[in-house]
């Protein structure tokens, strides 16, 4: 049992065990770290979490984080917006843009299925994705249709990336669009992030 002594300490080791990967033994390291060397540090990383947590959302578009409605990429009228590049995570969108081989739209699912993990439909952006590319009107209501004509599948070539993938090509040829998906030559297993840019420019132009 805690002594109202160390409440906020044993606080704080709590609050950083919820980070992916961080253990009992990680997490107290971190916060006698934060108290005894760092405590202008923990006061920024305080400040920031704060600031974080009320100021970004998600881009009503296209899922990823802003911090407005609707992100910068989404707004700008320059790009193609008839062609939609689905991505795992912000970090393979900015892959992708660094290629300068794509001028269409994304959508960032944030995150795979992963049926073991207990990953469903649910907790990723699934239905947000159908509902972006092929809106469906409720009775009577005269709203314009998405321009989408094809969306791009560039979700990982792991077996979660491929199993996203599928499912969000089975949804979406059901609701008639033209799907493709990266062509081979990233190499199986792989995630974009790490792929170099020119293999992701070729696979991007002999998308099938
Ligand atoms: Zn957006």
């Amino acid at each position: 049992m805690s002594t109202n002594n160390s409440n906020a300490l044993d606080a704080l080791i709590q609050a950083l065990r919820r980070l992916p990967g961080v253990g009992l033994k990680s997490a107290s390291r971190m916060a006698f770290h934060l108290l005894q060397h760092d405590r202008s540090g923990a006061q920024l990383m305080a400040q920031a979490l704060n600031q974080a947590v009320t100021q970004v959302l998600h881009c009503s578009m296209c899922n990823t984080f802003t911090q407005t409605e609707v992100c910068s990429t989404c707004q700008d009228s320059q790009r193609d917006q008839t062609r939609l590049c689905v991505v795992e995570t912000p970090a393979d969108q900015q892959a992708l843009e660094r290629t300068g081989a794509y001028k269409g739209l994304y959508f960032v699912l944030m995150g795979k299925l992963s049926p073991l993990d207990g990953i469903g439909p649910k907790d990723i952006g699934l239905q947000k994705l159908f509902q972006r590319v092929a809106p469906r009107a409720a009775a009577g209501e005269d709203r314009p249709v998405s321009v989408v004509t094809e969306v791009i599948l560039a979700t990982n070539f792991t077996a979660e990336g491929e199993t996203t993938a599928h499912v969000i090509s089975e949804g979406l040829k059901a609701r008639g669009i033209l799907v493709t998906r990266l062509a081979r030559g990233v190499p199986i297993g792989s995630e974009l992030e790490y792929v170099d840019l020119g293999t992701i420019a070729h696979a991007l132009v002999d998308r099938r």
